[in-house]
């Protein structure tokens, strides 16, 4: 039989096969993390934001061509209105076996509203970011928020029969001192919880080198009071999982500065405006709006010379947290 090149896996030039997508559906949020966002961000013109039927067409695109897991993400994917509507729609591609997997990350400010509906689309986890359970010190770090919404938009979604998973961002100073209630917090609530050393991307008016903390290093000082176990809990993500022995719960590192994940690298993220970047960690990207308007055929051709080129490898630089590596936010990929 001839080779079909349009039904042909989406691999890239070192011989790994894109099977994930992170979808960003919208770059604004309701919070302004410090390590994430500057205090007075300016967000996009909606005009430049894809539509919610571009974002389901290229979805669909991606499922045709072998993406098995989509995450929603953003910015904080649940501040679009019309969010909803795309879980519903994407939802058939779970219903017809051609996604294992629909999900989001989210801030859990939203999630209370949200949470039956998002069961009912089919997704069964969802992560949720929180890293601190100190109603003060998490208006420190989001500028904005209020911990109780989260707290509640955990408890809805538990409620609603949805898996939620922690993400913490691991910072020096009070984070250390707090850990241990986080811990213990999460895993009583059969919530797994995963440490995210901070990533220099974009300028958020905070200088990193003095907040970052290497994971290396908690990890050591964790190990004096936790026993920590290696656990084969696998995400096919960068996340390495200990099983912590007193709770029974995972605790999972997620290293990007000091542990270099990218040989097993399965994943891309497109970002609200259509620009698809097949490495967090370059500021490569390449747009798909354009082709898709014109055809799926030249979106598809785009998104594979755009996966032909992923780099081998990010090119961030644990020695050089002062400065951003990557203009970019984090808000404009999710993560
Ligand atoms: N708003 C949603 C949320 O906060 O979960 C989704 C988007 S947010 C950009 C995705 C994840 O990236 C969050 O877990 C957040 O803590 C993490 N994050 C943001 N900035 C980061 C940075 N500079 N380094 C590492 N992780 C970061
Ligand atoms: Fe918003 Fe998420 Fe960035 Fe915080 S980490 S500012 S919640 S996008």
């Amino acid at each position: 039989m001839p080779f079909d090149a349009t039904s042909a896996p989406l691999t890239d030039g070192f011989g790994r096969t894109v099977s994930y997508l992170r979808l960003s559906v919208t770059d604004r949020c309701d919070l302004r993390c410090t390590y994430c966002m500057a205090e007075k961000m300016i967000f996009l013109p909606k005009r430049d934001v894809l539509t919610l039927e571009e974002l389901a067409r290229l979805s669909d695109l991606f499922i045709r061509h072998g993406v098995r897991k989509l995450r929603l993400t953003g910015g904080e994917p649940l501040v679009r209105r019309d969010v909803m509507d795309l879980f519903r729609d994407l939802s058939r591609h779970l219903s017809n076996g051609a996604l294992d997997e629909l999900t989001l990350t989210t801030n859990g400010t939203l999630l209370a509203r949200h949470a039956e509906t998002l069961a009912a689309c089919g997704v069964r986890r969802v992560n949720v970011s929180l890293d601190t359970l100190d109603p003060e010190r998490y208006r420190a770090i989001t500028r904005l928020g209020d911990i109780s919404r989260v707290l509640s938009g955990i408890a809805a979604a538990q409620d609603a029969g949805l898996k939620v998973k922690l993400n913490a961002v691991a910072s020096r100073g009070a984070f250390e001192g707090e850990l241990d209630t986080l811990i213990r917090f999460a895993h009583e609530r059969g919530m797994d919880l995963t440490l995210i050393e901070e990533m220099p991307l974009g300028e958020t008016g905070q200088d990193r080198s003095r907040t970052a903390l290497p994971l290396s290093d908690l990890q050591r000082d964790l190990a004096e009071r936790w026993t920590l176990t290696p656990h084969r809990h696998a995400t096919g993500g960068p996340a390495r999982f200990m099983q912590v022995r007193e709770t029974g719960g995972l605790l999972g590192f997620i290293q990007p500065m000091s542990c270099n994940f990218c040989a097993l690298c399965n994943r891309v993220r497109l970002s609200c405006t259509g620009r698809l970047y097949t490495c967090m960690g370059d500021e490569g990207s390449v747009d798909l709006r354009a082709p898709l308007r014109h055809s799926e055929a030249a979106a598809l051709e785009a998104i594979r010379r755009a996966i032909a080129a992923k780099p081998e490898r990010h090119r961030f630089d644990a020695a050089r947290m002062d400065s951003p590596a990557i203009a970019r936010h984090m808000s404009t990929l999710g993560g």
